[in-house]
């Protein structure tokens, strides 16, 4: 692990000992998403609460990610999406000196916003995020092909560009790597309801997901502990950020992954998780689940 930041140093920066906590100016979910008060809502303010059981929940995860250091060594990568479940993540493996290396996919489509937390885990944790993007030529050729955001014709040529751009990198990140770790949790979408802790990925890898017990609001709760950096587009109701064509943010009541290919009626899998995936989409049944045009929310500036 390069560049370790000692226990001593994040522990300095929790929250139990900053003197200037980030407090949020809504105080609870009233306007919809996308409507905040000015556009300053904190998902902290909006979200964090330690549900019962939380510090159970947390010494298991701990005891999950010691366990899969002790058992696969170098061989364990976190596979980290940048979303506030990955920081988490990333915080314990920091906080705990684990020697897993972290890594990311940069398909070309991400907000800057995402992106520019590969440099703020280095200056935090002194940690590198090894970033994997698709394969120039093949992003050209399917670009010239197809268009610049075919994805919103039809599932298959979405499922297209998301093979091309995180598929093909993914593969290549995961290469010889024993076990990767996920920020999935049950709770994020009934497909990922049965989320275990450790499963076979099928691929003949262990996929490890530390934060499959966990509740959004522990998410936060511990972001607010821990002081942990996180994607301010999380601010801005997107619990789930993707690439920036296919995420919006939600509405109050919308289930966590509504606002990812908000258009299609799939179950909302680009295929990374494909034991927690969608039934296959046979050719011919492309009008069950067909785009419709995207719309624009003109206030929020989001698509809608
Ligand atoms: S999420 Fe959207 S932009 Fe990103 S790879 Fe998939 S279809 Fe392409």
């Amino acid at each position: 692990m390069s560049g370790d930041v000692s226990s001593l140093d994040l522990a300095s920066r929790d929250r139990s000992t900053d003197a200037s906590p980030e407090v949020s100016p809504l105080g609870g979910v009233s306007a919809l998403p996308g409507a905040d008060a000015g556009g300053h809502g904190s998902a902290i303010g909006l979200y964090a609460r330690a549900t019962p059981g939380f510090d159970e929940r947390l010494a298991r995860t701990v005891e999950v990610l010691k366990q899969a250091a002790a058992d696969f060594g170098p061989g364990a990568l976190q596979s980290t999406s940048l979303g506030v479940e990955d920081m988490v993540i990333t915080d314990l493996i920091a906080r705990h000196g684990l020697p897993i290396a972290l890594a990311t996919l940069d398909t070309g489509k991400l907000h800057a916003e995402t992106l520019a937390l590969v440099p703020r885990i280095k200056a935090r944790y002194g940690l590198d995020v090894e970033v994997f993007a698709p394969v120039a030529e093949q992003v050209v050729h399917f670009v010239r092909a197809n268009g610049e955001e075919p994805m919103y014709r039809s599932v298959e040529l979405r499922k297209a560009c998301c093979a091309v751009r995180k598929l093909e990198p993914l593969a290549r990140m995961l290469a010889g790597r024993g076990a990767w770790i996920t920020g999935l949790r049950r709770e994020q979408s009934a497909n990922r309801a049965d989320v275990p802790l450790r499963e076979d990925d099928g691929q003949g890898r262990t996929k490890i997901n530390p934060l499959a017990e966990w509740s959004w609001a522990d998410v936060w709760h511990y972001v607010q502990q821990h002081v942990v950096p996180y994607n301010p587009l999380h601010d801005q109701f997107m619990p789930s950020i993707g690439c920036a064509p296919c995420t919006r943010a939600i509405a109050v009541g919308e289930d966590f992954r509504a606002g990812r290919w908000w258009w299609e009626q799939s179950a909302k899998e680009c295929g990374l998780h494909a034991t927690h995936a969608e039934p296959r989409v046979e050719p011919g049944a492309e009008s069950e689940s067909q785009a419709s045009p995207p719309t624009f929310n003109a206030q929020s500036g989001a698509p809608a």
